[in-house]
């Protein structure tokens, strides 16, 4: 079979490899489609200190189940696969944190999403595959697992009634949460971005759209009624979009450190909104199996507005071209199609 194979920081090859060899309680799944992410792209430009070289890259994956020794999943199943699944017993499962679950063990699908084929041993195959409605194509379904980072990114802020959430940053993310926000009590949405194609997506699912780019955001708030600002999501991985969420958050709000900023960042914390304002400033990272599954739920009901975000759809060949297109903020999604077919 064939996989995308991460060499060294810029370099990517498509070469050939064994198909793996999947034995009890494991699945056999043809790639239909995976989602080029963030994580994928930043690997590729400057490597990762938790991917190897030498490892296939790409984690938000849907197929079809072509050999099964699960009990659950006949030959043929429609199937979206989580990345990785949550162990239950270490502290942190016990503690209600499946998402920092730190004994994940051979819980990750094997050997990466840019494949033809990929294994899903065990513990993925018990706690993280799961079926597809029909009516939802794979390239859809690949995006339950970005979605459920949003899932659980939003689900932190304890949206009050009738919120009004901002979402800095235009990136597939912040464009996501906007697309979802109102299943979480955000009654009215504004998105904040600098490239036009995305933010002409934005304008489709949000209330208010700005163009960072050419308006002050503080004054375009205060212009366009949005009036007070119950939560934040920091979307973009920028500290002056963290200062400007926590300027910008009302009394008793919430923001969400969500994007992953650089490593060795700090922040200094205006305490007086802390403790005077009962602000929160919190950080979501990842997700745990019921963000999954409501993800999953989500790309029901919303799958016309999800699909749109998918501007791209390329072969496993052209991977390292459409991680370099990523990387120029080109489109907004980009999918990486596999063999299996609707
Ligand atoms: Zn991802
Ligand atoms: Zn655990």
């Amino acid at each position: 079979m064939r996989v995308a194979r991460y060499m060294e920081p810029g370099r990517l090859v498509v070469e050939e490899m064994d198909r793996p060899v999947v034995g009890a309680g494991e699945v056999l799944v043809r790639m239909g489609a995976c989602g080029v992410c963030g994580t994928d792209v930043k690997t590729y430009q400057r490597g990762h200190p938790l991917i190897q070289p030498g490892s296939v890259l790409g984690h938000e994956v849907a197929g079809e189940v072509v050999e099964s020794h699960h009990p659950r999943f006949e030959v043929g199943a429609r199937v979206a696969v989580a990345p990785y699944s949550s162990c239950g017993a270490c502290p942190e499962c016990r503690r209600g944190h499946p998402s920092l679950c730190t004994d994940r063990g051979e819980a990750f699908l094997q050997p990466g999403g840019f494949a033809e084929y990929l294994r899903v041993p065990r513990p993925l195959a018990d706690a993280g595959l799961h079926r597809i409605p029909d009516h939802i194509p794979y390239e859809v379904a690949s995006l339950a697992e970005p979605l459920a980072c949003c899932v659980h990114g939003l689900e932190a802020l304890s949206l009050p009634q009738d919120a009004s959430l901002l979402i800095i940053g235009d990136g597939p993310m912040g464009l996501m949460q906007a697309a979802i926000a109102r299943s979480f009590g955000a009654a009215r949405i504004t998105l904040v971005g600098l490239t036009p194609q995305r933010l002409e997506y934005a304008r489709g699912v949000a209330d208010v759209v700005i163009d960072g780019s050419l308006q002050d955001v503080e004054a375009a708030l205060r212009s366009s009624a949005v009036g007070e600002v119950d939560a934040v999501m920091v979307s973009v991985a920028s500290l002056d979009a963290l200062a400007q969420a926590m300027s910008v958050v009302a009394k008793g709000g919430t923001v969400n450190v969500f994007a992953g900023m650089p490593s060795g960042a700090t922040y200094p914390v205006d305490l007086k909104r802390v403790h005077y304002d009962e602000v929160r400033l919190v950080g979501t990272f990842g997700f745990g199996p019921r963000d999954f599954v409501r993800a999953l739920d989500l790309l029901g009901d919303l799958e016309p507005q999800l699909r749109r975000l998918i501007t791209h759809r390329v072969g496993l060949e052209q991977v390292e071209d459409a991680l370099q297109n990523a990387a120029r903020h080109a489109g907004v999604k980009t999918v990486v199609m596999g063999p299996a077919r609707e």
